[in-house]
């Protein structure tokens, strides 16, 4: 194999998402495996400015497709433009973040080129001439080794599961002009809610069950605030109305794996740990002791969760002076 190895970036508002140099540094261990060049590409409006970005990290050749079309992110109008880049491109092995956008257009280009695809991969290796993926199933009480006979071979990895590592790369930059009028997708609204910190990308979640008792989540975000983290939810507090559906953490919300996770009220049902089992650190807090989360947490406190939140905020900011 010494095709190219083609990783695919994910640009908002004018910055890449980290899951962006996670995938490329990814497809940068497997072009090193494999010898073929590293192909980075970059879809959007208005991304050709931070396009030379993906040459710290080892890329060869940013293929970039700067259109209008583009500028609202739809996987409609994205897939249009990933089929042609990857046409361009004819790499061997795709890598792409494992994101609401990126599991849509992965799926999709998968069924379009008829390429073998593992779905939010935790870990991934090369193995003679195959690339061989490590995934969560069953809801994550399985990890899976998958190989993937065929090409390219597309890698959807879990964010934050790779490290991004700086690496100086060619960086030689090709502006290419796709075509959308495949698109048949068109916006009409948006409703962002600004200022929070996207879940999937915090280094820290701190996250409230049905413990929370209510939709007074302040305790949480207090300390979610300190730390400079993200609020998540259990589906329980989801479906009581508590959180948006946005903030839910577990098999059918969020997957996140942050440096630090705080999981205050929780009890640990399997398909909440399918969503957080990638934590580097666990931390729950749960006024029962036989609570299963504490059989899956590297830090335990027994007790209410109202009393030991606050003082762990208090005790953060005074150490944080
Ligand atoms: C198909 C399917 C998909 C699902 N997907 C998801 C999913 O994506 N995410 C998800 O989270 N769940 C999911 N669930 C639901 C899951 O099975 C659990 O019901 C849910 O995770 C429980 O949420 P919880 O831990 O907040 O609530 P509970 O299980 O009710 O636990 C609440 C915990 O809070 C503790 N507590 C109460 N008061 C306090 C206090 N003052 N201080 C400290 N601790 C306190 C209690 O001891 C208890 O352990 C799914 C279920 C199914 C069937």
């Amino acid at each position: 194999m010494s095709q190219a190895v083609m990783a695919f970036t994910e640009p908002v508002d004018g910055a890449f998402k980290n899951i962006s140099f996670e995938a490329i540094s990814t497809a940068k261990m497997i072009a090193g495996k494999t010898g073929g060049p590293l192909v980075a590409a970059v879809m959007g409006a208005g991304v050709a400015s931070i396009a030379p970005q993906a040459a710290e990290y080892g890329a060869d050749r940013i293929l970039v497709a700067d259109q209008e079309g583009l500028k609202d992110g739809l996987a409609d109008a994205c897939i249009e433009a990933a089929t042609q880049l990857v046409e361009k491109a004819d790499p061997a092995v795709v890598v792409i973040g494992a994101t609401a956008l990126g599991k849509d257009i992965a799926a999709r280009l998968s069924a379009r080129l008829n390429a073998p695809l593992a779905m939010d991969c935790v870990a991934v290796r090369v193995e003679g001439d195959q690339v061989v993926a490590t995934r969560p199933m069953y809801g994550g009480k399985v990890l899976a080794d998958v190989s993937l006979n065929g090409s390219p071979a597309i890698v959807a990895i879990r964010p934050r599961a790779m490290e991004a590592v700086a690496a100086q790369g060619a960086g030689e930059v090709e502006t290419v002009a796709v075509d959308l009028t495949g698109t048949r997708v068109t916006l009409i609204e948006k409703q962002m809610e600004t200022g929070k910190i996207e879940l999937t990308e915090a280094d820290v979640v701190v996250t409230g069950g049905r413990g929370m008792g209510g939709d007074d989540y302040s305790v949480v975000e207090g300390l979610a605030k300190v730390l400079d983290g993200a609020v998540g939810a259990s589906r329980s507090a989801v479906d009581e109305g508590w959180r948006p559906v946005s903030d839910q953490v577990g098999q059918t919300g969020k997957v996140v794996a942050p440096n630090l996770y705080v999981a205050c009220g929780v009890s640990g049902a399997i398909q909440h740990l399918a969503g957080m089992a990638s934590s580097r650190v666990v931390v729950a807090i749960n006024k029962d002791p036989d609570a299963p989360i504490f059989a899956k947490c590297d830090f335990g406190i027994v007790g209410d969760l109202f009393e030991i939140v606050p003082a762990i905020t208090a005790e953060v900011e005074k150490l944080k002076g």
